[in-house]
């Protein structure tokens, strides 16, 4: 595996795989890593000739108020797992490469980067479509790999990447969990014993909703049934529970053949995500 800082020593890299033919698969994290982001290395191994991933914690997706300087950055042991899983090149750049000074451009993706996620983090979905334009501006992969765990986050890179004709594929994968339920996330490392049991009741309260679909339940009713599940945890603070749309991600008033239930909640200080896509697969 290679490891490479500068946009340069990419392309340098990556041309040549592309005359010999060979296809391109690009996983971008922003490592601390765990077994759902080599999952989708794997998928991208199996799907493609070259793998590339990405590690960079990207601070324009972080609010001032977030947890930008904390956020972990164990780089050996993120080497290490990219190589275990068989990557051939991890772009590794400083924040200086990303954005030189007088960068000035940014990515919008409307509407979409305005509801639930976007309506809490209000500039988080502009550095991250912005970022990822940049990465695959400079990977110029076949294919790109997310995960469903972001599951707004892969609708609006899908968007962006239709609405900009960006010549690759966006490929989602289904979230990666614990034995318990418990979708993984780097953040998850933030949390105590007892704030990773209160966090279990997103897991569960998919998990009800689930039943109550399969059950014929009105989408307000599940959602409702959702919100008071996790509002009835100690320690947990509901940010949002809903059943939407899976393309518009606007709550639903009726039943449909797929429908995404999107929860979100604050443990302590850590803020939890997860969702489910109820239905035939999406992806
Ligand atoms: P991050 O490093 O958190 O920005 O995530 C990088 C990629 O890994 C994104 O496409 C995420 O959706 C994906 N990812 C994170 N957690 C999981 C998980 N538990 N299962 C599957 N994919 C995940």
């Amino acid at each position: 595996m290679q490891v490479v800082e500068q946009i340069a020593a990419v392309r340098e890299v990556i041309a040549p795989v592309q005359r010999a033919g060979r296809s391109v698969g690009f996983v971008p994290t922003m490592g601390a890593l765990h077994r759902g982001h080599l999952d989708l290395m794997e998928t991208a191994r199996k799907e493609c000739d070259f793998v590339v991933t990405s590690i960079f914690v990207n601070p324009s997706q972080f609010a001032p108020h977030e947890d930008l300087t904390k956020y972990p950055r164990p780089k050996e042991r993120d080497l290490e797992l990219c190589q275990s899983v068989g990557v051939d090149l991890a772009f590794y750049p400083t924040v200086d490469e990303m954005y030189p000074r007088g960068a000035v451009t940014s990515v919008i993706v409307d509407g979409l980067s305005t509801v639930l996620e976007g309506a809490i983090r209000p500039t988080h979905f502009r550095g991250v479509t912005t970022v990822v334009a940049k990465l695959f501006g400079i990977v110029t992969a076949d294919r790109a790999y997310f995960g469903q765990k972001d599951y707004q986050q892969q609708l609006i890179i899908r968007t962006m990447t239709r609405d900009l004709n960006m010549p690759l594929e966006i490929r989602t994968c289904p979230t990666t969990r614990d034995i318990d339920g418990m979708a993984l996330s780097s953040r998850n490392a933030y949390l105590s014993p007892s704030e990773r049991t209160a966090g279990l009741c997103l897991s569960h309260a998919l998990q009800r909703g689930a039943q109550m679909a399969a059950d014929g339940v009105a989408p307000g009713v599940i959602a409702e049934a959702m919100q008071d599940d996790i509002e009835a945890t100690p320690g947990v603070v509901l940010d949002y529970a809903v059943v939407a749309d899976p393309w518009t991600l606007t709550d639903l008033t009726e039943s449909q053949s797929q429908m995404v239930a999107l929860v979100a909640a604050r443990v302590g200080a850590t803020r939890l995500i997860d969702n489910a896509i109820w239905g035939p697969s999406l992806y």
